[in-house]
């Protein structure tokens, strides 16, 4: 149990997804009350719900989101895995297929793990409840700031209101990714098997397929397009959809598995980060958290350990402070180092299709050629490949490809493919 209290009295969060919840891990230890409000009745166990029509979608949870989590609350690794999670070893039991070929097998040291969205989210409500002095108030939706915080967060997430006034800079990606999903029994060959597959073809080739190890030995299986192509969602049309991906691993898991949901849609029509370090309008000891600040193209997995890493931002902002009027000039900033990187590498994968609409670096192709570059030299090199996941885990800086062994044997890969 924590007793806070040395910033304030009372700290209010609006919104109980995973930014609401990390944050409230972060307040607990500065404020005595923690409220987190959600206009959502909140399941009392691992099931969808309304306000967050995504969640029957797969949900990766990067290595860096984890680790994030575990520091905000010290245990939670081992109560994802009690609550059923599939622990992935990095990467003995993973398959991908990227662009032309598998990504090498090798042991790289880490595992992560996999599980729905909606037991992901109802055992994080349940770590911070049991933090002691974090309440959380469903169907309470909230319409206008409060004013009788200490300091208030903002959770709502993509399509947030409460901060939608505020004029702020922003970047933007037209992207419409389509997204279908369904949840299966694994059938009796593959009951036990903890892999988790991904076949991502090289633009412009915008299909997509994710088969992902889930609680109760299920498959949470994702068929995803691009712009006008669609996924069908009736069975025979998503088997059909699988079928004619690049590798046939996905079909054949999908050929006897049996359907637990219908095949459920989700359209994303763009990305957005606001850049709240760089506007002026921000109502005093306000602070935005989560995909409100920033919201990805979900392909790579990133949404849930951004709002972690914004979480861990904030907790290290307010150990540093006594001075709660001061917390917003040196956590804005911060928070937008955590989405820069998550934002170059997913826009730099985005920009690649054609169609995509964003603004293209004046070094685009070259940039592109770079991490062709490194995905070859990662296959045949471990200490790239150990590189290139630590980076797209968001357990290492980008900058970290710049520098040391695995960067030489990258720029050589380089330079043997423009002769
Ligand atoms: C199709 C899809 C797939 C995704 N896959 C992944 C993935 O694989 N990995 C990953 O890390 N991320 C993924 N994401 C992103 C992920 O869902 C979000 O980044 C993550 O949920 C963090 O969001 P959040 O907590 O900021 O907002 P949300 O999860 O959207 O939560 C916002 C909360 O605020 C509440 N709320 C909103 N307005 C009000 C109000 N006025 N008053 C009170 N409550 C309010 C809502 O009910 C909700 O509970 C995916 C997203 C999509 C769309």
């Amino acid at each position: 149990m924590i007793t806070g209290g040395r910033l304030g009295a009372r700290a209010v969060i609006v919104g109980a997804g995973i930014a609401g919840l990390a944050a409230a891990a972060a307040l607990a230890s500065f404020f005595e009350t923690v409220e987190v409000w959600d206009k959502d009745e909140l399941p009392r166990g691992p099931r969808p719900r309304k306000g967050i029509p995504q969640d029957l979608q797969v949900h990766i949870l990067l290595k860096g989101g984890e680790l994030g989590l575990e520091r905000l609350i010290p245990g939670t690794r081992a109560a994802l895995l009690q609550a059923g999670a599939t622990e992935v070893r990095q990467s003995r039991d993973v398959s991908i297929w990227e662009r032309d070929s598998w990504q090498a097998t090798r042991d790289l040291g880490y595992s992560q793990l996999m599980m729905s969205r909606p037991a992901l989210e109802f055992m994080l409500r349940q770590q911070v409840l049991k933090l002691g002095n974090v309440a959380i108030r469903d169907r309470s939706p909230v319409e206008v700031l409060p004013s009788d915080a200490d300091l208030t967060v903002i959770a709502t997430g993509r399509g947030d209101r409460l901060l939608a006034g505020i004029e702020v800079p922003e970047t933007m990606l037209g992207l419409e990714v389509n997204y279908s999903s369904a949840r299966f029994a694994k059938p009796a060959c593959f009951r036990g098997e903890g892999r988790f597959i991904a076949c991502i073809p090289k633009p412009p080739d915008d299909r997509y397929g994710l088969v992902c190890p889930v609680e109760n030995d299920e498959w949470l299986i994702t068929l995803s397009s691009r712009f006008d192509n669609r996924v069908p969602d009736d069975l025979e049309g998503f088997r059909a959809y699988a079928a004619a991906l690049p590798v046939p691993d996905i079909a054949e898991r999908l050929r006897e598995a049996v359907p637990l949901t219908p095949v459920h849609r989700y359209r994303i029509a763009e990305a957005r980060w606001r850049h709240y370090d760089r506007a002026a309008g921000l109502p005093p000891r306000v602070l935005p958290i989560g995909d409100c600040i920033s919201n990805f193209n979900p392909t790579f997995g990133q949404g849930m350990s951004v709002a972690a890493g914004h979480a861990v931002a904030l907790r290290d902002v307010l150990a540093e402070t006594s001075d709660l009027d001061a917390i917003a000039a040196v956590y804005l900033p911060r928070a937008a180092e955590v989405s820069r990187q998550a934002w170059s590498l997913a826009a730099m994968a985005d920009l690649e299709y054609p169609r995509t609409v964003g603004e293209r670096p004046a070094r685009f192709e070259q940039m592109v050629q770079g991490s062709e570059a490194m995905r070859r030299a990662a296959v045949m090199h471990p200490e790239v490949h150990l590189l290139r996941f630590e980076i797209g885990n968001l357990l290492k800086p980008d900058s970290a490809v710049r520098s040391g062994p695995a960067a030489r044997l990258v720029v050589r890969e380089m330079a043997r493919a423009g002769r």
